[in-house]
Parts: C-alpha cells; structure tokens; sequence
C-alpha cells in the first residue's frame, strides 16, 4: 500500500497522485517546474508545453498570431503563451477537455447548449478552472516590468498560491477520479452575446481575488466563480434581469465584474476539502462545507466593486465631451459608471453596435 506522505498527499497502488496536498501544489507545481496534473518532475517523464488558450479555440477565432492582454496590462502572443506539461497529461487533457468542447463551441451558441443539455455543466466548470490555474501558473514566468533596472519582479510574485489549491483539484479531477461533490459546483452562466467586429471574437478575464473567470468565444460567453457553491449567481439576479437585449464587450465584461464583486462581498463563503475512503485514494471526493444559514454579504463597497470594474473595464474607457478618460476611469473606480444601465438602472440598448460610452449610473447588484 502506498502510505499518505508526509505533506498528506495520496498515491493510489500504482504511484498515480490522486490527492495532490495544498503543500505539494504550492511548492512542486507553483514554486518548482513539476507537471501541473499529476506532479511528476521533467525528469522522470517527458514533456512538451501545454497552451493556455487552447489552440482550437485560437484558430476558430483566428487569433493564433493576435495578443492577450495580461494583469500588468502588457500585450502577449497567444501562440507562444504556454506552460510545461508532461506529454501524458497534454494528450488527456485534449482527450477529456478539449475534444468534446472544441466540437460544441464549433457550433456556437446551439452546440453548447447541446453539450450543456447533453451532459451537465461539470466538465465545462472543471474547464474553466483548469483554464484559471493555467492562466495564473504562466504568470510566474511573466515580468510585472520588462524594465528590469529596479529588480524582476513576476507577475504572480503577489500570489497566495495556497488560495488556488481549489481551483487546482477542480482543474485535475479528471485525472485524479475525485467526484464533484454537493455544493462544489460554483456560479456558472452561459450567455449569448453579439458577434462584433472581427477583431472581438475572443475575450478572457480573470478577477483573482474573487476567483471568477470569464471567456467569450463569439457569440458565447461564459461566467465562471469557482468557489461560492452557485450563491454568487443568485446574488447577480437583480442585474440579470434588467439585461434585456444582447450586451456588447464592454458590457459582457461588466457582468463578469458583478459576479466577481458579489464573491468578495460574501461574508461566509463555503470551504473546501478532500475526501477518501482508505489511504489509497478510493472513493476520492471534492467536498464543500456550506456555511450555517443563508448566505451573507457585506456592506456594498462601491470601492471595492470599482476597484474590480475599473481593471476589467478600464481598457474601454474613453475620453468623450463630458469628461477626459482619466476622469471616467475614476468614475468606473468609484463604482458611478455603467456600460449595462443608465441612473434607472434600465439596460443601455443598441448594444450589438458597440456604443462603448458609459453611462453615469450608481447601479449594482450587491
Ligand atoms: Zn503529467
């Protein structure tokens, strides 16, 4: 039998990592060079480089050669942004991941809705994590500033890593066999979006502190909290309801900013672990320990919510006859701009046609 090690990892019979222990991910994955899925080092099996963004997603929007903007607000080639992998799990993460979803988005809105209504959403979530903790795993190679006279710093220097290790279990339990358990699937949201200029078939961003992530692939948009048990969603509803017409980027983007502030509001957000049957690794299930009584927000910070709209929306703002664009940035900033809603908190139609101008609102979900 293998034993638990001593950092409380589980290895079945055949040495397979099914329980990878918030200390072995910290300091073998996010720290040293092992592979992300099942933790071997380069120099027991061997390796290739694993994109971030998929490459079928890069070519069905065209973008193979285009940039992703990154935390620090620097441009990054998609082709090149990519992180080691050993090649036994590249081929297995094509094979549960990125066969059956690269087949459904190829069809757009429809083909996900038939994958949705085919199977669930689990894999879609796990997906999506999977998509995060890459995301933040490339960060470690990545300069906050190419200028480095005043020192390297990387972009994930500022990282709990320990905070990701959900994310992490969520990203490899197919690999692992851990069952989703009650309550661990978090907020997810599919939504149809317009198909723009050519140029904004493809967008993603992270909110890390609140561990949301969106994605849009044209006429798709996915929002994704990885930890609040789906509660986030239900906190969204005053907004979603008022949405009553296709969004545009910037407004697709703002939504994915509501779920992020609804997440660091929560006062009591559920907790996660593992469990297992024996020391082997049988039964291995993600479990989620929901809080006491209904869930509770904090006070709404306008700060903290435009602390979160201005870095995911920032990029839009522009400067008009009313105000420079250092003006409406700080007006995102203190949460008095909207690209959804006008001061009535009614939807800003006509956003098919890419008005990009914000609204003076003081609208919120929280
Ligand atoms: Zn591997």
């Amino acid at each position: 039998m293998m034993p638990i090690t001593t950092d409380k990892s589980i290895y079945d019979k055949t040495g397979r990592l099914r329980f990878c222990s918030i200390d072995k991910f910290v300091s073998d994955i996010c720290e040293g060079d092992h592979c992300f899925i099942c933790g071997r080092h380069p120099s027991k099996v061997p390796f290739n480089r694993e994109h971030v963004i998929p490459n079928w997603l890069l070519r069905n929007v065209n973008i193979h050669s285009g940039n992703i903007q990154l935390p620090n607000g620097r441009l990054h080639r998609y082709g090149s942004y990519t992180i080691p992998c050993c090649t036994e799990c590249n081929t297995g993460l094509a094979e549960h991941f990125e066969k059956p979803i690269s087949e459904a988005f190829g069809k757009g809105f429809s083909g996900l809705s038939a994958l949705v209504e085919r199977e669930g959403t689990e894999r879609l979530f796990q997906w999506m994590a999977l998509l995060f903790v890459k995301m933040h795993l490339k960060d470690k190679t990545l300069l906050q500033n190419p200028d480095t006279r005043l020192g390297r710093f990387y972009i994930s220097d500022g990282y709990d890593w320990s905070t990701f290790h959900h994310m992490h279990c969520l990203a490899r339990a197919h690999y692992s066999g851990a069952k989703i358990g009650k309550y661990v699937h978090g907020s997810m949201l599919f939504v149809e979006v317009g198909e723009n200029s050519e140029d904004e078939f493809f967008d993603i961003a992270t909110v890390s502190s609140a561990y949301s992530l969106y994605i849009r692939v044209k006429d798709i948009a996915i929002y994704t909290v990885f930890d609040d048990s789906g509660i986030c969603l239900e906190a969204v509803e005053p907004v979603l309801s008022r949405i009553t017409g296709v969004m545009n980027s910037a407004q697709a983007r703002e939504l994915a900013a509501e779920l992020a502030a609804a997440n660091i509001h929560l006062k009591n957000p559920p907790s996660f672990g593992t469990r297992s049957s024996n020391a082997d690794g049988d039964d291995l299930e993600i479990i989620a320990l929901p809080p006491e009584g209904n869930a509770e927000f904090f006070a709404k910070s306008n700060n903290a919510i435009g602390h979160i709209k201005r870095s995911v929306l920032g990029s839009f703002c522009q400067a008009t006859a009313d105000h420079t664009r250092e003006e409406a940035l700080e007006l995102l900033g203190s949460n008095e701009y909207s690209f959804l809603f006008n001061s009535e908190g009614v939807f800003v139609t006509g956003g098919d046609k890419e008005d990009l101008q914000p609204v003076r609102s003081e609208w919120s979900a929280i």
